[in-house]
């Protein structure tokens, strides 16, 4: 019999999953509690149960999707986590923490692999496996979180979810927003949606279903490009979802939700950090509600991407700030351990 794996419901799906096999509802309470509060993901661990219960939930159910396969800590603490999948592939998170700020941050993956192609990332390579379920998503969250509890950072509770890991999570929406809500539980990680922020290459139609909804959650758009030349090259998807169109869905997100959008745009040297492109970049986003995540490329030798020189990103940012736009430029993490988009599985299956 295929166990079902408890982490793709959320607390009131389990109180029916164990209503349907006669267990009480506050036993739904306490292991949702276990899993979520104490990070105990082994039904004998669960001390309060009864060993007969404790029998039982091992047949039928599990709490495992994800076998740590590598772990790389970086100088300045990141900790970069390459998961197996039962079926055999391999999923990729980041723990950034920024401890001054008392911030955890996770970036997760959303995809095994990706069908959007960006020309400087590693996960669209291959393209597309599949869809990660709700449970892999939320074990890669679970995990780190028990796996940092035990570590220097002295139980740090994490903080903030950015996905931005590999994969393009408004193509996998369905078992995205489910995680989200489950992560939010206030009974269960109590992330605040304010906390999570969705990063997108532009898929029009969800962000407009997102906005619909008009929940509290962040969105990013991964721009990189300021015009639809350059962007159709990088990301392909801009051929679908040209620059007009990506701002008229950001316009009505805005216009429905009033909150705030960050634009990525990762500078990578001689593609998208000329001055021209600055002010490209002011036209499109002048007097709107956006905030501009600056960031200096990783260097990934494979795909010939280069940081940018020394001072281009300060230039972008005053620029930006000087027409009355917010900007920030994001501090690097992780560049010894590969900590950009897809680079230790790509380099890992290339024996790196
Ligand atoms: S940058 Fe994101 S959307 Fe683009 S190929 Fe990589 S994972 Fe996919």
């Amino acid at each position: 019999m295929t166990k079902k794996n408890l982490l793709k419901l959320n607390l009131n799906e389990l109180k029916n999953e164990f209503k349907k096999n006669n267990i009480k509802g506050f036993r739904a309470e306490q292991v949702f509690n276990w899993i979520y509060r104490n990070g105990i993901v082994e039904f004998p661990k669960m001390s309060n149960l009864p060993r007969v219960l404790i029998n039982e939930l091992t047949e039928k159910y599990e709490i495992n999707d994800l076998n740590l396969n590598k772990k790389l800590i970086a100088k300045d603490g990141t900790q970069k986590y390459l998961w197996k999948t039962n079926d055999n592939n391999l999923v990729e998170s980041v723990f950034l923490p920024y401890e001054d700020k008392n911030r955890y941050s996770i970036c997760v993956s959303s995809q095994i692999g990706c069908s959007i192609g960006c020309e400087f990332c590693a996960t669209g390579i291959d393209g597309l496996k599949r869809d990660l379920s709700v449970s892999e998503i939320i074990e890669q969250i679970l995990k780190i979180q028990i796996d940092v509890s035990k570590e220097r950072y002295g139980s740090p509770k994490i903080t903030n979810i950015v996905f931005m890991g590999m994969g393009e999570p408004f193509l996998n929406y369905d078992n995205v927003m489910k995680a989200v809500s489950i992560l939010n539980d206030e009974k269960g990680l109590n992330i605040g949606m304010r906390k999570i922020t969705i990063s997108t290459s532009g898929i029009i139609e969800k962000i407009k279903t997102l906005a619909e909804n008009n929940q509290q959650i962040g969105l990013a758009i991964s721009l990189n490009a300021p015009n639809n030349q350059l962007r159709n090259k990088l990301m392909p998807i801009n051929k679908k979802y040209n620059l007009d169109k990506l701002m008229e869905a950001v316009n009505y997100y805005i216009r429905k939700t009033n909150r705030r959008v960050t634009f990525e745009y990762v500078l990578m040297e001689g593609i998208n950090d000329h001055e021209i492109h600055a002010e490209q970049l002011i036209k499109i986003l002048k007097n709107k509600l956006v905030h501009v995540n600056l960031i200096p490329a990783n260097p990934v030798p494979e795909l010939d991407i280069k940081k940018p020189h020394q001072g281009v990103a300060k230039y972008f940012k005053n620029r930006l700030e000087d027409n009355d736009i917010s900007a920030t430029i994001r501090v690097e993490k992780g560049t010894n351990i590969k900590a950009a988009c897809g680079q230790l599985r790509a380099s890992y299956q290339n024996g790196g």
